[in-house]
């Protein structure tokens, strides 16, 4: 048996700290001999009961105590109720089950290319209609809205690390509209959509969550007396199949308990190696709200609790980009972001990125080195283009 999650409703002075609550929710009842941590349940199937009104795990793709446990330390930091997916991928694919086949989208200009393409896809085969909006502008995705069916934010975006009010989209979308956000970058730690009116928290827990680059895993959170959406993904999940492993749901677990104290180390070096990357005369613009020039800044001030731990710059081309990575030697030229590592790459490397994104944009995740190490590696690799 998992506890159960602090209940949301609790009020602010008896609500747990998000640090407490990364590290308690999702543990298993405290008894002699119980084991701190839920242990892995390597499972396809589980011995039934005839009732069929039982509350049964029933079978390894419907159901695991493994994946429960992440579930519940995911939504009780979001706020709600979560399922957990193969990836972000599959859990974003589950969430456009939910609009209509001839359904009216609005999505950002610029996000995650591989959730705008599963879009677009979808739009070629069934005749939905995208809407695309700049997530910044509040009035534009107002506007977008009008009539739609599912209105997708990201925010902050990738690679460009726009900002979204969400508050004010909360309080001014349509009921009718589904209202998801995409809470990859900034993580519950830094903004519960839940709280300012979505329908529907995505994740790569790929990302932050799980923290360590170990991991492909993505989530889902409702709000907690929202069943009817909470069942319909659910019953996506279970006819897909995209169900998490197990071990990666251990393992995202793991990493999560540790995902307050490595957001907090990273996001202030992230904020130390924004403010000397704009004083250095190869780079011509950096992205980042925790700067004051950033357009996003008053607005993350506002309503985010941090600024992130995501940068992305702009150098003068796609060569100055390449040779700047290939000059660092402590940061790694990866993909994906959120790990305990440093990583940065230049995003047009990839075909299918949008043309909106510059040609010498070099995205990079701030890990949990220490910051002056990670600035010498950059200064460095800067100095020499
Ligand atoms: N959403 C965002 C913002 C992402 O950056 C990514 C992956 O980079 C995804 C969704 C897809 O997640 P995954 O790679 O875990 O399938």
């Amino acid at each position: 048996m998992i506890n159960q999650p602090p209940p949301p409703e609790r009020s602010h002075s008896t609500r747990l700290h998000v640090e407490t609550v990364a590290v308690t929710a999702g543990r298993p009842e405290r008894a002699v001999d119980a084991p701190l941590n839920p242990p892995v349940v390597f499972a396809s199937t589980y011995v039934g009961a005839h009732d069929p009104g039982a509350a049964t795990l029933g079978y390894g793709r419907y159901s695991n105590p493994t994946w429960q446990a992440l579930e519940q330390a995911i939504g009780a930091l979001e706020g709600g109720r979560a399922l957990t997916f193969a990836s972000g991928m599959a859990a974003a694919h589950a969430v456009l089950e939910l609009l209509p086949p001839d359904g009216v989208i609005a999505i950002p200009h610029n996000c995650y290319v591989g959730v705008a393409e599963a879009i677009d896809r979808r739009a070629r085969r069934y005749g939905s209609q995208v809407r695309r909006v700049n997530v910044a502008d509040t009035t534009e995705v107002l506007t977008a809205a009008e009539g739609a069916d599912m209105v997708w934010i990201e925010s902050p975006t990738n690679p460009t690390i726009e900002v979204a009010d969400l508050p004010t989209l909360g309080q001014n979308l349509s009921p009718n509209s589904i209202f998801v956000v995409d809470n990859t970058f900034a993580t519950p730690l830094l903004q519960r959509p839940l709280d300012s009116g979505a329908d529907i928290v995505l994740h790569s827990a790929t990302k932050l969550l799980s923290g360590h680059s170990d991991v492909v895993l993505g989530a889902i959170v409702t709000r907690a007396d929202d069943a009817s959406t909470f069942d319909a993904l659910d019953a996506v999940r279970r006819s897909f199949g995209a169900s998490p492993g197990p071990m990666e749901a251990y393992l995202a677990l793991r990493g999560l308990r540790t995902l307050p104290l490595r957001l907090a180390q990273a996001q202030a070096s992230a904020q130390v190696l924004a403010e000397r990357l704009v004083a250095h005369r190869h780079v011509q613009r950096v992205r980042f709200p925790g700067l004051s020039t950033d357009p996003g800044h008053d607005l993350a001030r506002r309503t985010m609790s941090g600024f992130g731990s995501v940068i992305s710059i702009d150098l003068a081309d796609a060569k100055a980009a390449e040779d700047f990575i290939d000059g660092c030697s402590l940061w790694a030229f990866a993909t994906s972001l959120g790990g305990v590592e440093s990583t940065l790459e230049r995003r047009r490397r990839w075909e299918g990125e949008f043309q909106s994104v510059p040609e010498g944009l070099v995205r990079m995740s701030v890990g949990i080195e220490h910051v002056e190490d990670l600035w010498s590696d950059l200064a460095e690799a800067l100095d020499r283009l």
